[in-house]
């Protein structure tokens, strides 16, 4: 797995890494589906490489290693990972906690030869108390270690952790680093060309829609019906009813990355002068109201429908 982009960002956590420290503790904050976690398992493959270059010189034992840990973790393979790695993310999605935390530190503190790395992803959602074991361990790192928090906003962090870190922030992917790491998944020309459009910088919504090919027609269709509202003056109450339909079978995230793609495909229709002034207003206003009724827990069908017909009305 490559990596790509990010170039100052590499530029400067290689810098920390020439001046070998006994240990390392890192925030690496950005949006999401950027990289941060990948470059955080090259910079422990660079700690821990045993010739010491870079990012690792990918043939010593230990960067195999770490190549492997690399391709369990974004191919779902099996390989023999890197005995000196942990990586920790929230419980079912939800928090870090405590328990997970102790046993990260106790790992951190068992012998080894090159030294050990803690990588805690979505480390903004450690709970209070995970929150607190943790403080006490970047107080005393333990011999030869590199803790790597990632996190898409560090003021979500406890501001004693962030004041015990070095900050490395990592900025959005350009649209043609975007195009690059699309085509480097076997996607076709035309499809890295769309899914760039509406990338917005980092790569959660087209992975999300190549998961989801359906995300992005529903989507579409969405705001064809509203363009054939706003350009000819034709209501489709049919055609909302069914599509409403169907969106209901999807689950939250689905349903919200769907509104995503509406209001990427509203804004750039706007910025054209394709929609009209008051009606480009009114619809994101609606869009908001919909967000929120959805994660409210309205039905879904409901919300949608409702949506349109406030516009359209
Ligand atoms: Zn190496």
């Amino acid at each position: 797995m490559k990596l790509i982009g990010h170039e100052k960002t590499r530029d400067l956590i290689l810098s920390f890494l020439e001046r070998e420290y006994d240990s390392y503790s890192f925030i690496f904050e950005g949006k999401d589906c950027i990289g941060k976690k990948l470059t955080a398992l090259y910079t422990a493959r660079g700690f821990l490489c045993e010739k010491k270059v870079g990012f690792g010189c990918g043939e010593c034992t230990s960067c195999r290693l770490v190549n492997n840990t690399i391709r369990n973790i974004y191919y779902g393979e099996d390989l023999n990972s890197h005995p000196d790695i942990k990586v920790i993310s929230p419980e079912n999605g939800k928090e870090i906690k405590i328990d997970q935390i102790r046993e990260a530190i106790n790992f951190l503190k068992l012998k080894s030869k090159g030294g050990k790395v803690l990588i805690i992803d979505n480390s903004e959602r450690m709970n209070a108390e995970a929150s607190n074991a943790l403080l006490k361990t970047l107080e005393e790192p333990p011999e030869k270690t590199m803790i790597i928090l990632v996190t898409s906003n560090q003021n979500k962090l406890i501001p004693t952790i962030v004041s015990r870190c070095k900050k490395v922030r990592f900025s959005p992917l350009s649209k043609e680093e975007i195009e690059v790491i699309l085509g480097l998944k076997g996607l076709d020309e035309k499809k890295i060309k769309m899914l760039s459009e509406i990338s917005d910088g980092s790569l959660c919504l087209p992975i999300h829609i190549v998961e989801n090919e359906t995300v992005y027609k529903y989507g579409k269709d969405l705001y064809h019906l509203l363009s054939l509202y706003f350009e000819k003056g034709e209501i489709h109450s049919e055609g909302i009813i069914s599509l409403s339909e169907l969106m209901d079978k999807l689950d939250i995230e689905s349903i919200l990355n769907i509104i995503e793609i509406l209001e990427i495909l509203v804004y750039k229709n706007g910025l054209n002068k394709k929609i009209p002034v008051e009606v480009y207003d009114n619809i994101l206003k609606e869009v908001d109201k919909m967000k929120r009724a959805i994660s409210k827990g309205v039905k879904k069908k409901l919300a949608v429908e409702g949506f349109y017909f406030n516009i359209v009305r």
